[in-house]
């Protein structure tokens, strides 16, 4: 038989390589950027025409290039990088695959124009489909201009593939974000289809997230710094009370370097662990720095995935920052309200200094007595006033109390550790129910009085149903009239793929997948349309943010996440028929006490308990 193994030309291996380097436009952008940087600019523009389909110009006013140096990078694996395979250790470049403007030019054309300080005159060069089809001496300032125009006109198939213009300059824009917040020791301009779109002066660190993120960014941000032998952390972290429902301003940067790494996000989210409303995702803006040869950033072509020698040395070292930083601005008291779940009093009383019981005793010793009360419930006070050790002296005559104990009364009894197991007997069906601050559920039961947390209550109904439903199969699923499409990253999809026989349990019904869409057309009756591209999110992020080693159970993580996700938040007002159905579902809960998480769903307060207060 004849051989029949032949090399690929280079035009062809070109091409196949650009699959790998340039997914879309903002692939483009991504290198042209970082060769821009290599070149060590000082200013650097990015000019992008429908969303880059059409035209995506850097130019730069960086070291340029000689004549043959201009030709040469044009050729795959030449790069003036590094030059021996140790060299990749050592790294302080953005680039060094040398692929980049090979790929390029193998499915656009390219226009290349260059000139160095010292040289009185530049090159320009034409190359398209990977072939030069001019080259001349031109008269151009110093740095180098790179026009990359009708991307894939060669590979229809790639072409057609590309997102709307709105998807394509969304992942522009992300790019440019990443990039230019790496560093804002660069000037950096984006226009647009002939508008300018953001124009960042050289400036620090915190003026170039705000230059950005826009000007109220600035008061929501605590900066994190820490220097350690193995790692230098500086940036910034949001604070809790501005953490967003989707997980857009997450920055790690490694050496400079925008990289992604579920691993390390973790380690954030579990310092701010306590301090974010359900549903939310703390911004952060963050460097590292590490030692380079402690990385190997080679195991992904486009470079966003490094792999670290001590992972776990660095998320520890990472969380703890973080942590010290939200403590020392002040933010994990004021708002750390997940300290002990038996004490979790509503915002609003946190400051007040005395929840105070009225005590019946000589009417001549009350100084409120022109406010009108009824005996049993419980009143609130700003301060303690001169008024109320009048009161209280009267109380000390019977050597009961001293005023030290008056001002620990709180609200919920620190004595109330649950007694779930007899509770639960006694609560059949609810008849009676108060809503308080639109958090709690205030209920009475035989042996006193129930607390309950309406949004960790409604999270543990949630969570039994969707699991029941996903394991019989047999939820209703509604019809949507359009179907509807969400964009999520390849890596997104994979998730959303590896759920989809579970998804489709709770009433999801799928009518596409592709590389970094999806479509359905159907979803639970319990959740309603707009919702469904958070909850998808959440999902998203919770299996991320899923501890690598820790057992990993996707149904059982994916019942939580809807649960936490479609639970009645806080904030949230109930009818009465709404609280006692809660009450009520609640305890034909097999786990009533418990949030999926581990959370307390209520606390219980007994007549003992009570009587015990008014001693
Ligand atoms: P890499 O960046 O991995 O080296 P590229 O294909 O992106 O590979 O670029 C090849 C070479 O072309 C670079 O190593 C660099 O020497 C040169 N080059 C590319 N862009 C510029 C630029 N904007 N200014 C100066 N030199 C550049
Ligand atoms: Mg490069």
């Amino acid at each position: 038989m004849a051989d029949i193994i032949q090399l690929l030309p280079d035009h062809v291996a070109n091409q196949i390589a650009a699959g790998e380097v340039v997914q879309r436009p903002a692939s483009v952008v991504k290198e042209l950027l970082e060769n821009a940087i290599d070149a060590g600019a000082a200013t650097i523009k990015l000019i992008v025409k429908d969303a880059g389909k059409t035209l995506i110009q850097v130019i730069d006013d960086g070291k340029g290039m000689s004549v043959t140096d201009a030709r040469l990078s044009f050729e795959r694996h030449a790069t003036s990088k590094i030059r021996t395979a140790d060299d990749l250790f050592q790294l302080h470049t953005k680039g060094f695959r040398g692929e980049a403007l090979a790929s390029i030019a193998a499915i656009a054309r390219v226009e290349l124009k260059t000139k160095q300080e010292q040289d009185d005159v530049g090159t320009a060069i034409v190359i398209e489909g990977s072939n030069v089809t001019s080259q001349e001496v031109v008269v151009t300032p110093k740095g180098t201009s790179i026009s990359v125009k009708n991307l894939f006109f060669n590979i229809p198939a790639r072409r057609n593939f590309l997102k709307s213009n709105t998807v394509e300059l969304r992942h522009i824009i992300d790019e440019f974000h990443r990039v230019s917040l790496a560093h804002s020791n660069i000037s950096f301009a984006l226009y647009n289809n002939g508008s300018e779109s953001f124009n960042l002066p050289i400036s620090n660190y915190r003026q170039r997230i705000v230059n950005i993120f826009g000007n109220k960014t600035n008061e929501r941000l605590v900066p994190v710094e820490e220097d350690t032998e193995v790692l230098k952390i500086s940036g910034f972290v949001g604070k809790p009370e501005f953490a967003k429902k989707t997980r857009g301003e997450q920055y790690f940067f490694v050496n400079n370097r925008f990289i992604k790494s579920a691993y390390l996000n973790h380690a954030i989210a579990s310092a701010f662990d306590g301090l974010l409303k359900n549903g939310t995702h703390p911004s952060y803006f963050l460097n590292l720095e590490v030692d380079p040869q402690t990385i190997d950033i080679n195991i992904h072509p486009t470079k966003t995935e490094i792999k670290f020698d001590d992972e776990h040395t660095l998320y520890a070292l990472l969380r703890s920052a973080v942590k010290h930083s939200l403590g020392q601005f002040n933010i994990a008291p004021v708002l750390d309200f997940e300290r002990d779940p038996n004490l979790d009093t509503p915002y609003e009383y946190k400051n007040k200094n005395t929840n105070v019981p009225k005590v019946e005793v000589d009417r001549s010793f009350n100084p409120f007595q022109d406010e009108t009360r009824s005996k049993s419930t419980t009143t609130y006070k700003k301060e303690p006033t001169a008024n109320w050790e009048g009161l209280y002296v009267g109380l000390e005559s019977k050597g009961t109390k001293t005023q030290q104990d008056f001002s620990e009364v709180h609200f919920e009894s620190e004595e109330s550790t649950p007694s779930i197991f007899d509770e639960e007997k006694q609560i059949e069906t609810v008849n009676t129910t108060y809503q308080l601050h639109n958090k709690y559920i205030v209920s009475t039961i035989k042996s006193g009085m129930l607390v309950l947390d309406q949004h960790r209550a409604h999270q543990r109904i949630l969570y039994e149903e969707l699991l029941k439903n996903m394991t019989i199969k047999e939820a209703v699923s509604q019809q949507l009239l359009f179907p509807l499409q969400l964009h999520f990253s390849t890596q997104e999809i994979t998730i959303v793929k590896q759920l989809k026989d579970d998804l489709e349990n709770t009433g999801f019904v799928f009518s596409n997948f592709d590389d970094e869409s999806l479509e359905i057309t159907g979803v639970p009756v319990s959740v309603p349309e707009s919702e469904v591209s958070i909850i998808l999110e959440q999902l998203i992020s919770d299996v991320e943010n899923e501890v690598p080693d820790s057992h990993f159970s996707a149904t059982d993580l994916l019942a939580k996440s809807m649960a936490k996700s479609l639970a009645i938040k806080t904030g949230q007002s109930l009818q009465k028929d709404e609280q006692e159905h809660l009450v009520n579902k609640l305890f034909a809960c097999k786990e009533p006490n418990i949030t999926p998480t581990n959370r307390s769903t209520f606390i219980t307060l007994s007549v003992d308990e009570l009587d015990k207060k008014f001693i």
